[in-house]
């Protein structure tokens, strides 16, 4: 008896990961049918990519925009990859939550500003959030069958592009330098993140809501290789981690198929990679970042979509060549004392934080 195919919709499919989801759908033995597929400027990369046959959504286009929010709102299909990059990915983990769907999640953005609502709306409709983040997928793997309390999570973090740069030299670094990552192929702003830790200060924000731990039970460990993925310590002082290349179709192909373990095409374990694993402490004059999610997480309400805002007006400035690399986390610090409300019980409250934080931040930059 052959089963019928799994239905999935992937938003962001012109990006980095959403280009990665249909390679790995392409080699997956299990049989797909994609409903949908989006992206934001690229309509001809669209087209370039999947069947004629499958609908386009060009989520620059109003209509579009709304169209594919009723589709996704419409519950028929089984899974939905959010790949969009940053606040723009809101409003779809939302309606993908709210029809009780599985939400392969990429746009960590969703989390980090709505992390608690989302979690509600997840747990009251059945729905599942399978983390793609590689890190927070490694301790979702790590969890599986475990019921015993976690210590504390193992957070790794590859250092970013600028790890060995000079402490007094960073301020001033450039584009090109902040965009040449070690290890990880990815879109603009997460490369950028990188070389700032604030993608690591997202994360803490991100497993502080996946996998309801304390800011405090969150370490991060800078880790050059890129090969533990995470890891979890238990109660009983045993830790778990897990491991792989640094290759974004491990996560996806795990997410995509979840809860079920299948045969993937990925070249898995190479001796020359594993055979130099370090992990290290992170400085906190290179990463003033870090402390920023300790202090979203404590202030709670708005500021991890506070946060993320300024994040994404500091990024576009500095890639545009108005601030520097220095100003990018300074500029973060500033909203998220400046902007926090305390009501905050709704998306559009989320909504609402984001605008005031990035519209603060226009003001700083004028
Ligand atoms: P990219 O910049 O490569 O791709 C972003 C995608 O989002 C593109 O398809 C883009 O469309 C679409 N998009 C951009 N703006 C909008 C918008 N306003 N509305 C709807 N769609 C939009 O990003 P990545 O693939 O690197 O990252 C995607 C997400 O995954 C991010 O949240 C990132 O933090 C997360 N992530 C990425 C990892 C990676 O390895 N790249 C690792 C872990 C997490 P178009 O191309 O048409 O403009
Ligand atoms: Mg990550």
């Amino acid at each position: 008896m052959t089963s019928s195919p799994r239905r999935i919709i992937i938003l962001g499919a012109t990006g980095t990961v959403g280009v990665r989801a249909l390679e790995i759908i392409k080699e997956s033995p299990v049989q797909w049918q994609i409903c949908a597929v989006s992206a934001h400027s690229q309509q001809q990369q669209l087209s370039d990519l999947v069947d004629a046959s499958i609908p386009q959504y060009l989520t620059s286009d109003a209509d579009d925009h709304q169209r594919l929010l009723d589709i996704l709102q419409s519950g028929h299909y089984d899974i939905c990859l959010n790949a969009v990059v940053g606040a723009a990915g809101l409003p779809f983990s939302e309606a993908v939550l709210s029809a009780g769907c599985d939400l392969a999640l990429a746009n960590k953005e969703s989390l980090v500003m709505a992390g608690s609502i989302l979690m509600s709306l997840a747990a009251s409709n059945s729905a599942t959030i399978v983390p793609v983040d590689s890190e927070h997928s490694a301790i979702f793997q790590c969890l599986v069958g475990e019921t015993a309390p976690i210590k504390q999570l193992l957070l790794t973090a590859s250092g970013g592009a600028l790890r060995d740069m000079p402490l007094a030299d960073l301020a001033t670094a450039t584009t090109a330098q902040a965009l040449a990552h070690p290890n990880w192929d990815m879109g603009p702003r997460i490369t950028i993140d990188s070389a700032t830790m604030m993608n690591k200060a997202f994360e803490i924000i991100e497993a502080h809501c996946l996998f309801g731990v304390s800011a405090e039970q969150i370490k991060v460990l800078i880790h050059r290789q890129s090969v533990i993925h995470s890891m979890v310590e238990f109660l009983d002082g045993s830790i778990i981690a897990q491991l792989g290349p640094p290759d974004m179709g491990f996560p996806l192909h795990y997410a995509l198929h979840y809860p079920t373990r299948t045969q993937s095409e990925l070249n898995g374990f190479d001796i020359e990679l594993f055979s130099e694993l370090s992990l290290d402490l992170p400085d906190s004059e290179r990463y003033p970042a870090l402390a920023l999610a300790q202090q979203a997480i404590s202030v709670g309400n708005d500021a991890g979509a506070v946060l993320n805002a300024a994040d994404e007006i500091a990024v576009a400035s500095f890639m545009a060549g108005d601030i520097s690399f220095g100003d990018i986390t300074k500029l973060c610090a500033d909203a998220l004392t400046n902007c926090c409300e305390t009501k905050c019980d709704t998306i559009n409250d989320i909504l609402a934080a984001d605008l005031r934080s990035r519209e603060y931040c226009q003001l700083q930059l004028s």
